[in-house]
């Protein structure tokens, strides 16, 4: 309990660690706040370099992808489907839980996890959470 009471304490007279969050993706409308880091009143990181082996948004290159159907199988969130009509994949990236094990598994490489990780978003439909 003591060492917890002294972390606390130590805690509220520190500087945050967290990053602010780049100006460039922040939202139109805070103006004032884009404002304050042009006149220098608020510093803005850089995000954190990422390691090589960063899960993030999948990159699918469709034109390798011989329909095997192989992702499918071995996706434990089910966020791939197969198009019958064009014999490819749809990947839903609002149940991707970004495992790689599609990526393992395909015999032609054509699934690789890219560094882009900013893709919240408050549709799971919309464009940037579906690669196909
Ligand atoms: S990374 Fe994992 S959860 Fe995401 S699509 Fe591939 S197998 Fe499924
Ligand atoms: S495992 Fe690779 S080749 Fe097979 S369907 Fe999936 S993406 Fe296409």
């Amino acid at each position: 309990m003591l060492p917890m009471l002294s972390q606390l304490l130590k805690q509220m007279v520190k500087k945050p660690f967290t990053n602010i969050f780049p100006a460039k993706y922040a939202p139109k409308n805070v103006k004032k706040f884009l404002q304050s880091v042009q006149e220098g009143r608020i510093k803005v990181h850089p995000p954190v370099e990422l390691p090589e082996w960063f899960r993030g948004k999948i990159i699918y290159e469709k034109e390798k992808c011989i329909g095997c159907r192989a992702c499918i199988k071995v996706c434990p969130a089910k966020a791939i489907e197969f198009k019958e009509e064009e014999k490819k994949i749809r990947i839903y990236l609002g149940r991707c839980i970004f495992c790689s094990q599609c990526n393992d598994v395909c015999p032609v490489q054509c699934l690789h996890m890219s560094q882009e990780f900013l893709i919240a978003d408050d549709n799971k439909l919309s464009d940037n959470l579906i690669v196909e």
